[in-house]
Order: structure tokens, then C-alpha cells, then sequence
């Protein structure tokens, strides 16, 4: 019971650790967000407009993560938007490109290209994000990294691959503790956030792994029709009916 409650007080304190980061990070950041914008105004150059759209990036990424970690220690659900599959894995591919070794391959299906799921879009990157560098970790031999997408009945499955040192039972049991890891600079936090922004977009994670072979993680997650229908107003219909 003790060690219970050590571990709810270390929650609470890096929860209220995260709120006054997050609340500096995005009053920090408030200059990315606007210089660039000032600069590319006052400037013909064509590089300095390019270098201002990266930073103005790297701005808005950051602020979004702000808000979703002051969202996260809030508790608070995060808004949900509908985006093909095929976009967030180009997004995901383009941002671990800088971090994936020569030794380490990346393969990326989608088995549809109309594949879409409503999530808040960041939240699932970021998790996709972690699980990819994960993967990478895992694999300091090199190997196989795939990302895959496909339609299974009235889901979408989300699913990264590696071939690399898998898991035994020890460590699999205890994935999702918060602060597990076995990591010397690991947070032990990464599981633990995929977690909660899968099951809050009405999803739920699954996962094998074999020691020596490698892990899959699998999300399910609730698929979207492909159209979906447009919203009717009670008044308009009504309207419609009397008109
Ligand atoms: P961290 O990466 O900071 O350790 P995570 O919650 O992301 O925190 O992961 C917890 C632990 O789960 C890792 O320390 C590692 O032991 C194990 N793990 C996660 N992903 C993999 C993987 N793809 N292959 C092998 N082990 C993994």
C-alpha cells in the first residue's frame, strides 16, 4: 500500500511539473509563432521564406504539444478530427527519418489509401512516434521497422513491427506501469500516454512480442465510413418538411 501511494504522489507532482511546463513552453514559444511570419512579410528571399516555414513549424508542433500535455495532466478530452491513414503515416515517416539508422529498415502499407479514423490527429502521431523509436531502440543490430494500416471489420488497425530484441513475460507484464522501464535514461512514460490517447479515441492496444524476434504493436481503433454523413439541422429539416 505504501509503495501505492509513493507512486500516486510521484504522479501527482510530475503532473503538476507537466502543467507549469506545458504553461511556460507555450508563452516561450509565442515568438516562433510570429517572427517567422514577420520576417517572410518584410522579405523577398526566397531561402529566408523556406527557413521561416520551418521554424513556424517547429513552432506550431511544439505549441501543440503543450496544449496536449497541459490537456493530458488536466485530464480533459482533446478535440477529434477525421484524416486518411496514408497522411498520417507520411507525417509519422518524415518525422522519424532523422532518427531511423542505416542498419534499421522502414516499410510502410496501407492497404487503403481512403483509410480514415477520427482521433485527435497529434495525440496519434505522437503515439505512433514513440512506438516507432521504440521499435528503433529495440533493434541496435539493425532490422525491419514496418508501419501498417488495413481494415478489419468495423475497425482500422494500426500496426508497428520490429525485428528486433522482443520482450519476455517479465516485461510484458508490466508495459503500461507508469515509470516501468528498463531503459538507464528511459521515462517509462511512453506506453503509458500511447495507452490513454488510443483508448480515449475509443480504441484499445494490443501486443506480442517474442524475445529474440521481435514486437508488434497493434491499435485498434474505431473505423470512420467513408463519407461521413453531413449533419442535418432539426430546424432545417423541419423547414424542408413545411416549405
Ligand atoms: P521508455 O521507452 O521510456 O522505457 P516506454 O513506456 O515507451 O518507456 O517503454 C517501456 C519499456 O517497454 C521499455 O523500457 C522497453 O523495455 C519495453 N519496450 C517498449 N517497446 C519495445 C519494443 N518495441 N521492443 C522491445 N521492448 C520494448
Amino acid at each position: 500500500a505504501e509503495h501505492e501511494l509513493m507512486r500516486t504522489q510521484r504522479l501527482e507532482s510530475l503532473a503538476l511539473l507537466a502543467a507549469g511546463l506545458s504553461h511556460d513552453l507555450r508563452n516561450i514559444l509565442q515568438p516562433l509563432l510570429i517572427v517567422p511570419e514577420l520576417i517572410a512579410q518584410r522579405s523577398d528571399d526566397p531561402r529566408l521564406h523556406q527557413l521561416a516555414a520551418v521554424v513556424a513549424e517547429c513552432g506550431r508542433r511544439g505549441h501543440e504539444m503543450a496544449e496536449s500535455m497541459l490537456s493530458f495532466v488536466r485530464g480533459s478530452r482533446r478535440s477529434s478530427e477525421r484524416f486518411r491513414v496514408a497522411d498520417l503515416f507520411h507525417a509519422v515517416e518524415l518525422l522519424i527519418k532523422g532518427s531511423l539508422p542505416r542498419t534499421v529498415q522502414l516499410e510502410v502499407r496501407v492497404a487503403d489509401p481512403e483509410l480514415a479514423l477520427r482521433a485527435n490527429y497529434t495525440e496519434l502521431q505522437q503515439s505512433l512516434l514513440n512506438l516507432c523509436l521504440n521499435a528503433i531502440h529495440a533493434m541496435p543490430q539493425g532490422g525491419v521497422l514496418e508501419l501498417a494500416a488495413e481494415a478489419r471489420g468495423q475497425e482500422v488497425v494500426l500496426s508497428v513491427r520490429d525485428t528486433g530484441v522482443g520482450m519476455g513475460e517479465e516485461t510484458l507484464r508490466q508495459l503500461f506501469t507508469p515509470f516501468f522501464t528498463t531503459k538507464p535514461d528511459g521515462t517509462g512514460l511512453g506506453l503509458v500516454s500511447c495507452k490513454r490517447i488510443v483508448e480515449s479515441a475509443g480504441g484499445r492496444i494490443e501486443v506480442s512480442s517474442r524475445p529474440g524476434e521481435g514486437t508488434c504493436f497493434e491499435l485498434w481503433l474505431p473505423a470512420v465510413p467513408e463519407e461521413e454523413p453531413e449533419q442535418v439541422e432539426p430546424a432545417a429539416a423541419a423547414g424542408a418538411v413545411a416549405g
